[in-house]
């Protein structure tokens, strides 16, 4: 009876606290404070923040846990496909027989494989009719489309929280200063889509942001790279490596450059050695394409590429679509798990990786130890097999050579254009010759063209190697 009279009491004193703060015109919320140390952030900023926070959990979580909560969000994205996503009415149906969450590892590696044609070809089918609208406003995002097969998705503002915290997952694990200034070497902004005042951090004390056009000529954009002197620099590994050789070339070193980070292109061990000779920076490496956002974050403590399992799961498979171990290589298939405008399930993007060991930092995120390319970056030989083909650290003592790709034109044929600061002699044609097939396991007819440039791609992308042959170039 005492008790019961003591609760009592208690509520009674509360709301007469309530009342007091509503007398004084005082809201029950905390914050916004734009203005305090630190900040109390409003709306997307304090979203990202909270995603983030919960991240720090989440990546050091027993694996077993990880994997079950991420099934389950997989889950929730296949049953909002199938009632939602006139696609998937069909090929969904099965996941309507199985109880709440009880989907397992074996019902979706049951799921049929979605190709980028089946995107092209489904159009609009591909988009949900009832997208949440707690997820904000709907945007499109397109592919490049690099060997003219663009491919368009539609995505929610979800995404941009999602990218800002996995952004500050990655300055963070690597200690970034973000209150100096990034030069981002990309494409460059469509015309008004600038933002205002470009920072790259949610962090309030985040330093701005530079956009530099990716497809200026390599000599203009080291001159506005070395104007806008930046402690970090983001952009394709080929370019960053194009842009350290010229600061060989003409001894200008930038100043206050303090790292490298990469995207969009597989980043080779040598491209690695290079930044770290010429300029003494390492390079941070990411995995992301425009139709899903980030997949794949650089460990702070090693080379490997830690899965954001927070916004994607990813399976690797080998040619009969089995789950590859560690040490093997296979397509990349990848579901994403905040997209419910155009849910992609088991979408094969077209890239190969290889699977890693559980890593050694104590981060349970799932491991890929490297990217190797697409189907078309794929060498074919006459025995059926294929391998992604390296040859720039074997050429890397013609010290003449500032630029090389090698096209396989046949399964007898390569040409290998080469940028080269003198005309090549008949011995170093044959010994370049004798290099590239040891490398390609093949006595391949290597015709070697010299030219006084070969261009990137309209995205900025460069490709080493690229084949003709039908089986690698499946897709785009
Ligand atoms: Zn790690």
């Amino acid at each position: 009876m005492a008790k019961r009279k003591q609760k009592i009491a208690l509520k009674t004193r509360k709301t007469s606290a309530a009342a007091r703060n509503k007398a004084a015109g005082q809201s029950h919320q905390v914050g916004p404070l734009k203005q305090n140390w630190p900040i109390l952030p409003a709306d997307r900023t304090s979203l990202s923040m909270a995603i983030f926070s919960q991240m720090q959990f989440i990546e050091r979580m027993p694996p077993e846990q990880q994997n079950r909560l991420q099934l389950r969000q997989v889950e929730r994205v296949l049953r909002f496909a199938r009632e939602t996503v006139p696609f998937y009415r069909e090929s969904l149906d099965e996941i309507r027989r199985i109880p709440d969450g009880e989907m397992d590892e074996a019902f979706l590696s049951g799921l049929p494989i979605l190709t980028r044609s089946e995107i092209q070809s489904a159009g609009l089918e591909l988009r949900s009719t009832r997208t949440p609208p707690e997820h904000g406003p709907v945007f499109l995002q397109r592919t490049s489309g690099s060997t003219g097969k663009p491919i368009e998705v539609a995505t929610t503002r979800l995404r941009a929280v999602m990218s800002n915290a996995h952004t500050l997952r990655t300055h963070y694990w690597h200690r970034l200063d973000v209150s100096q200034k990034s030069v981002e070497i990309r494409t460059a902004y469509k015309p008004g889509a600038e933002p205002k005042k470009p920072v790259w951090s949610v962090l309030p004390w985040a330093g701005p942001s530079k956009r530099l056009d990716i497809n200026l000529p390599i000599s203009e954009l080291f001159d506005q790279f070395i104007d806008e002197d930046p402690s970090s620099v983001l952009s394709h590994p080929y370019t960053l490596m194009l842009l350290a050789e010229r600061s060989r070339e003409t001894g200008i070193q930038p100043k206050n450059l303090s790292t490298a980070r990469s995207f969009a292109e597989t980043l080779t061990p040598n491209i690695r050695q290079t930044l770290r000779e010429i300029w003494n920076v390492p390079v941070i490496d990411s995995y992301s394409a425009t139709e899903i956002g980030i997949i794949a974050h650089q460990c702070p403590d090693s080379e490997n590429l830690h899965v954001q399992v927070e916004n994607v799961r990813v399976e690797v498979l080998d040619d009969s679509g089995n789950q590859c171990e560690p040490g093997m290589s296979g397509k990349v298939v990848i579901t994403p798990l905040q997209n419910f405008a155009s849910p992609l399930v088991r979408y094969e993007i077209g890239d190969y990786a290889e699977v890693g060991e559980s890593c050694s930092c104590g981060r349970t995120l799932p491991v890929l130890t490297r990217i190797l390319g697409r189907h078309r970056n794929l060498c074919v030989l006459k025995n059926g097999e294929r391998f992604f083909p390296e040859i720039q650290a074997d050429l890397k003592p013609f010290g003449h050579i500032r630029q090389f790709q090698a096209h396989q034109k046949s399964l007898e044929d390569i040409d290998l254009k080469i940028v080269a600061e003198r005309p090549f002699t008949r011995e170093e044609k044959n010994e370049v010759e004798a290099i590239v097939q040891k490398k390609f396991h093949y006595p391949f007819r290597v015709n070697i063209i010299e030219v006084d440039d070969i261009p990137r791609a309209a995205n900025g992308k460069f490709e080493e190697f690229k084949s003709d042959i039908p089986e690698a170039k499946m897709d785009d």
